[in-house]
């Protein structure tokens, strides 16, 4: 099963909240602003997220999003 780990950088105001709860150490907070002038929050080590999905729950803003990526399967024989 492959998940997809995503950051709506406009919707995040930065506050951190994710940051300290992500298990991994994940996520940072980025040194350039949004466009609602915020240091939004960005994967620094993607490699390590375990999609736990505490960020997810944590985020205020719901700016963090976990999906399911659909895998392509072969296709059976007519
Ligand atoms: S899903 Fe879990 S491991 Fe991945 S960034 Fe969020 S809190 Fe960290
Ligand atoms: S909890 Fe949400 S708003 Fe706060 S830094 Fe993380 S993604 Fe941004």
């Amino acid at each position: 099963m492959a998940y997809k780990h995503y950051i709506d950088s406009n919707r995040c105001k930065g506050c951190g909240l994710c940051v300290a709860v992500c298990p991994k150490k994940v996520l940072e907070l980025s040194e350039e602003i949004n466009t609602k002038s915020y240091f939004p929050v960005y994967q620094a080590r993607p490699e390590d997220c375990i999609f736990c999905a505490t960020c997810c729950i944590m985020c205020p803003d719901m700016a963090v999003t976990i999906t399911e990526e659909i895998e392509d399967r072969p296709k059976q024989p007519a």
